[in-house]
C-alpha cells in the first residue's frame, strides 16, 4: 500500500462519461505522457501543482506576505506573480488565500480515504450499474501500488456486502507485468490510443507507442477485463484517413475487439488550465482543431468497414 498516500487532483461524481452508470472518478496526480492537447495538464507532472486564478485574486497580499520564500509579488495588471524558481510548492499560499484564487492540485488520500469517498456514492451504484472509475493523469503511473487500492476497494465492498465495479482509464503505457496485475483486479480497461505512427507519437505526446500498442494486444489476448477504446480526434494530429485506418485495422486484428471505439472530438479545455498554471499551452503552436462532421463521419466509416464498433 502506498505509504505517502495516493496523490488526486480530482474527484468527479456523478459522472456519465467514465464507464457504465453512475461513477465516481479519480483524478490521478502524474502521468507519463506530455499530450499537447492535454485536457488535465495539472495532473502531468507527479509533484504538486500550483494554480492560480487572477479573476478570482482580490489582492490582498496575505499570500506575499506568509510565502516562506519570497516567490510572490503582486505586479499591477498581472495579480499576484510567482517566481518558479523560488516556489518550494510549500502550498502556504493556498492556505492563507480568503477566495481561493490560488490552490495547490494534489492532496493525499490513503486507500482508507478513497474507499471512504467511494462508499458515500454507493446508492447510485446499484440503480445504474456505476462504480469507481481511477484516470490521471495515469494511474499506471502509480505502479504496484494501484493493484494494491483496486484490491483495497474492492475488499471492503465485499464486507460491505456489495460488488464494486471498477473501471481504469489509461494509456498502458506502463510495463506489461503491471498491467496484468491491474487486468485481475478491474472489470474496465477505457484505453486511450491517440497515434498509431510512433514518431508521431512521440512528437504529439512525448513517448513511443510500441509499449502501448503491446499492451493493447495483451489485454485483448489474456481477456481479464473488458477494454473499450478512447480516441481523442484532432485535425492536425490524428484524424486523417491514414492514422484511422491503421488504428481500425490494428483493433480489427486483436484476439478480441473493444466493447467499441470512442472518439472525443478536440476540445482546447486545457488552455486555461495552463493559464493557472503558468505555463504555456500547444508551446510549438502546432495547429490543431477540432474535426467536422464529415471528418467524424469518414471516420465512423472506415471503422465500420473493418468491424470495429464505434461511435461519437
Ligand atoms: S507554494 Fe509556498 S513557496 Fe510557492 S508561492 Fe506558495 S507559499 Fe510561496
Ligand atoms: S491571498 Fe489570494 S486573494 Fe490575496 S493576493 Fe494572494 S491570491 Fe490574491
Ligand atoms: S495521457 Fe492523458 S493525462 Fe497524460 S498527458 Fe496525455 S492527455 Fe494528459
Amino acid at each position: 500500500m502506498s505509504e505517502a498516500g495516493y496523490r488526486i487532483f480530482d474527484i468527479k461524481r456523478y459522472s456519465i462519461n467514465d464507464g457504465p452508470g453512475i461513477r465516481i472518478t479519480f483524478f490521478f496526480k502524474g502521468c507519463p505522457l506530455s499530450c499537447i492537447w492535454c485536457h488535465n495538464p495539472e495532473g502531468i507532472s507527479r509533484s504538486q501543482t500550483r494554480m492560480y486564478t487572477a479573476s478570482k485574486c482580490i489582492q490582498c497580499g496575505a499570500c506575499v506576505h506568509f510565502c516562506p520564500s519570497h516567490a510572490l509579488r503582486i505586479v499591477r495588471g498581472h495579480g499576484v506573480v510567482c517566481d518558479s524558481g523560488l516556489c518550494t510548492l510549500c502550498g502556504k499560499c493556498a492556505e492563507v488565500c480568503p477566495t481561493k484564487a490560488v490552490e495547490m492540485a494534489a492532496k493525499a488520500y490513503t486507500a482508507a480515504q478513497v474507499y471512504a469517498e467511494i462508499a458515500k456514492e454507493r446508492p447510485f451504484f446499484s440503480a445504474s450499474g456505476g462504480g469507481v472509475t481511477f484516470s490521471g493523469g495515469e494511474p499506471l503511473y502509480q505502479g504496484e501500488a494501484l493493484p494494491e487500492l483496486l484490491d483495497y476497494i474492492g475488499r471492503a465492498a465485499e464486507k460491505d456486502g456489495y460488488r464494486l465495479h471498477r473501471t481504469v482509464d489509461t494509456t498502458l503505457f506502463a510495463k506489461p507485468e503491471l498491467v496484468r496485475e491491474v487486468a485481475h483486479r478491474c472489470e474496465l480497461f477505457l484505453v486511450d490510443i491517440k497515434v498509431m505512427d510512433s514518431e508521431k507519437h512521440r512528437k504529439f505526446c512525448g513517448v513511443p507507442n510500441e509499449v502501448i500498442l503491446e499492451n493493447v494486444r495483451m489485454v485483448a489476448s489474456e481477456g481479464a477485463a473488458d477494454y473499450l477504446v478512447r480516441i481523442p480526434l484532432i485535425d492536425g494530429v490524428n484524424s486523417d484517413d491514414g492514422n484511422i485506418e491503421a488504428t481500425a485495422s490494428f483493433l480489427a486484428s486483436l484476439d478480441r475487439l473493444p466493447l467499441y471505439v470512442e472518439l472525443l472530438p478536440y476540445h482546447d479545455i486545457g488552455k486555461n488550465k495552463h493559464t493557472r498554471m503558468g505555463t504555456v499551452y500547444n508551446r510549438d503552436n502546432v495547429p490543431m482543431a477540432a474535426p467536422s462532421e464529415k471528418t467524424i463521419g469518414n471516420a465512423l466509416g472506415i471503422f465500420k468497414k473493418y468491424g470495429v464498433p464505434a461511435k461519437v
